[in-house]
């Protein structure tokens, strides 16, 4: 039986089935008798009322479905789900880990895990910098002077870490001295750091844009129970960029914008996203800038910036960034939960705070338009889609381990070494296996390891200079050493998806 209740918009419904009442928003089926297949799928101890001085209780995970079908379909999905959560993977493939003595949401990567951090730093970095951003290096905390100016103090401190004693703390304990005492926090975002940079020196109007870029390392007090492996964390990197341009500029840099982020997710092969228009919310005010004018004729911007490109976007209301609406890039992990990927937004109202200028051709001092933007995005949450999306089967350029060389007997040792020097050398992330195991069991525990190429040397390749390169797809090829890292080269500079030589 179904209750409701209207309260202005919001409707609340309980339901009841025999003695049981719900306060829930349903729907529940009309009769028990409906379910036929059960699945218990775990269990958890809870205290009575979330309250640790009351009884432990246990609390049953289970499942029912319709028909046994449907059941088993249902639990299929959840074990592809588990068997590629990322996670779980990160163990596997030895990516990463964390500890809990060193906290949640504080993820530690392994010499593996790092060798893909970096390589997409380096990829993004260096794309960045073909395409006009020249990258800063600002501090990871700052005074709470300067995010009083930015809006984070009055807008996002609960989000802050803020270290040592808050204002307040200092004001009782030593009113007097309380003045001159330092708070610091560590920083929410790059913005106000680069905005300073920015305000070294005068600029006109042929200065612009001004495109600065950072690979920045950000911290946010997530709440606990919000963490989750490398998708919700308090320390992350963010490939972040402001531009800082004319008004007339902005359409074209926000495009150009959008052609950076569509190279990136297409040569990521992470293609099953959408666009989400996230505006403010009126009614929370004390989230905002509270400046509706502005609002308005931002969004109104936006809203024909993305209609111009040709966007299909969904509209989300209270989603903005406290100082502007953005449009955000929105996926799917392997459980079907959303977040967000990458984010580009227009501020109207942090130029002003900062006080940034440039010169007009007309000769007066105007306000410049910003735009904040990522590229490749949270790297941490980025490199979560990646493993979810390969498997652990990266491609060539990405992978932790590039090439693994095995020798059939001891006598071509020297040789392999010399070789993967050679690769080494080269650029490529190379290893030797020159255990004494057969080389069918070399090969397998290269193939487990998900090794791109997987080299084999025997007295006739060493004879002729060549090498025998397995790939993942089970495919033997035999070329000369010297196309072989030619060929490896390629694979590297073109990002290629997959794995062919
Ligand atoms: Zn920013």
């Amino acid at each position: 039986m179904r209750y409701s209740l209207r309260t202005g918009d919001a409707t609340l419904t309980c339901y009841r089935i025999g003695e049981f009442v719900d306060l829930c928003r349903g729907p529940h089926i009309p009769r028990t008798g409906m379910l036929k297949a059960f699945k218990m799928l775990r269990l958890a101890g809870a205290y009575w009322r979330g309250d640790s001085g009351n009884r432990m209780l246990t609390r049953l995970y289970a499942t029912s479905f319709g028909d046994k079908k449907s059941l088993d379909a249902y639990l299929e999905a959840r074990r592809k789900a588990e068997e590629n959560d990322h996670v779980r993977l990160g163990q596997k493939l030895d990516l990463f880990i964390s500890n809990p003595n060193v906290g949640q949401g504080l993820p530690l990567f392994t010499p593996r895990g790092t060798v893909m951090m970096k390589t997409l730093q380096r990829f993004i970095e260096d794309e960045e910098f073909i395409r006009g951003y020249r990258s800063t290096l600002t501090p990871f905390m700052a005074k709470s002077d300067l995010y009083k100016i930015s809006g984070h103090w009055q807008h996002y401190k609960d989000g802050m870490f803020i270290m040592g004693d808050s204002h307040e703390e200092i004001s009782r304990t030593d009113p007097q001295g309380a003045e001159n005492r330092e708070v610091l926090a560590l920083r929410p975002m790059t913005c106000p750091f680069q905005f300073m940079l920015y305000k070294r020196k005068l600029h006109s109007y042929r200065d612009l844009p001004v495109r600065y870029s950072e690979t920045s390392m950000l911290f946010r007090n997530e709440a606990s129970g919000e963490m989750h492996g490398l998708t919700r964390i308090r320390q992350f990197t963010l490939s972040e960029g402001h531009i800082i341009c004319t008004p007339g500029q902005l359409k074209k840099e926000f495009h150009d914008v959008l052609k950076l982020i569509g190279y990136v997710m297409e040569t990521l092969d992470l293609t099953d996203y959408y666009y989400r228009f996230s505006k403010w919310d009126p009614d929370k005010t004390d989230k905002y800038i509270d400046n509706p004018a502005a609002w308005e004729s931002s969004e109104k911007a936006l809203k024909e910036i993305l209609d111009e490109n040709g966007l299909t976007y969904v509209e989300a209301d209270g989603e903005a960034a406290f100082y502007g609406p953005k449009l955000d890039i929105q996926m799917k992990n392997v459980w079907g939960k959303e977040d967000t990927v990458i984010t580009v937004q227009i501020d109207f109202a942090l130029p002003g705070r900062f006080g940034l200028t440039y010169i007009d051709r007309d000769g007066h001092e105007k306000t410049p338009m910003i735009i904040h933007r990522s590229s490749i995005g949270c790297y941490e949450r980025t490199l979560a889609l990646l493993i979810e999306r390969y498997g652990g089967k990266f491609p060539f350029w990405l992978s932790p381990e590039q090439v693994v060389v095995l020798t059939v007997n001891e006598a071509l040792d020297s040789y392999a070494t010399e070789l993967v020097g050679r690769l080494m050398r080269a650029g490529f992330r190379a290893s030797l296996d020159n255990r004494n195991e057969t080389l069918k069991r070399k090969v397998r525990d290269a193939q487990i390891a998900y090794i791109p190429a997987i080299v084999t040397i025997g007295p006739r390749e060493k004879e002729n200079d060549e090498v025998s390169v397995r790939t993942l797809d089970g495919n033997v090829r035999t070329l000369s050493t010297d196309a072989f890292l030619d060929k490896c080269a390629q694979l590297t500079r073109t990002f290629a998806g997959e794995t062919t030589f």
